[in-house]
């Protein structure tokens, strides 16, 4: 999934609210940075291949320790240990869940190029061969998850513009045309998103009060 996996930073945030949404919003997605890090540093492999169902130009080809379960459920034990020992249990425990919350996530949606194991038995429910309905699909999950966090918000105009031009990147990337693009160019892309998206976070929580 792509702002899937926001909707749980959304919901965690609604748990712990000292969490800062920015962090939360990188804690979902960090499977996938260290993915496209990965792709970068020739670590992983990652490719793009043109399709008329924009979910499955992306294809998982070696994502042994980014996407399988046990680096995750390390990763997940590393995250909540430091957090715990740094700044408290409730945050090691949220961001952990948030970290781990991705695979379960791209389990539902991958068409069967999850590795479980490694590299090896590739799992997914394939939700992705019915773009239509992954798409509202998503999409939905986003916007409820963002109306449960908005729910006597106390600060709320910022948050409105995030949701807005999360829902606005994903549908952009949904409907634009086929093509072939290399494996740098779409990981440096998909972090600077990241990146972005993270920014936004930030910025919404940080209201100017007149
Ligand atoms: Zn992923």
């Amino acid at each position: 999934m792509f702002i899937g996996h926001y909707a749980v930073g959304f919901v965690l945030k609604k748990k712990s609210t000292d969490i800062p949404l920015w962090l939360l919003f990188v804690s979902v997605q960090f499977v996938d940075i260290l993915a496209f890090l990965f792709v970068l540093l020739g670590i992983e492999k990652i490719t793009y291949n043109p399709s008329t169902n924009p979910f499955l130009r992306t294809t998982l080809e070696y994502v042994p320790y980014s996407h399988s379960l046990f680096p995750n459920a390390l990763l997940s034990l590393v995250v909540f240990v430091i957090f715990w020992k740094f700044k408290s249990k409730e945050w090691g425990i949220t961001l952990s869940v948030g970290v781990f919350s991705h695979l379960f996530i791209d389990t539902l949606v991958h068409a069967g190029d999850m590795p479980f194991f490694h590299d090896s038995l590739k799992v997914g429910v394939g939700l992705w061969h019915f773009p239509w309905v992954s798409y509202l699909l998503e999409l939905s999950v986003f916007f409820l998850s963002g109306y449960y966090l908005l729910k006597n918000y106390k600060k709320m105009k910022r948050h409105v513009v995030l949701i807005v031009l999360l829902s606005a990147g994903f549908s952009a990337m949904f409907f634009a045309p086929e093509g072939k693009v290399s494996s740098e160019v779409a990981s440096i892309t998909s972090l600077s998103l990241y990146a972005i998206f993270a920014l936004l976070a930030y910025w919404s929580e940080h209201e100017i009060r007149h």
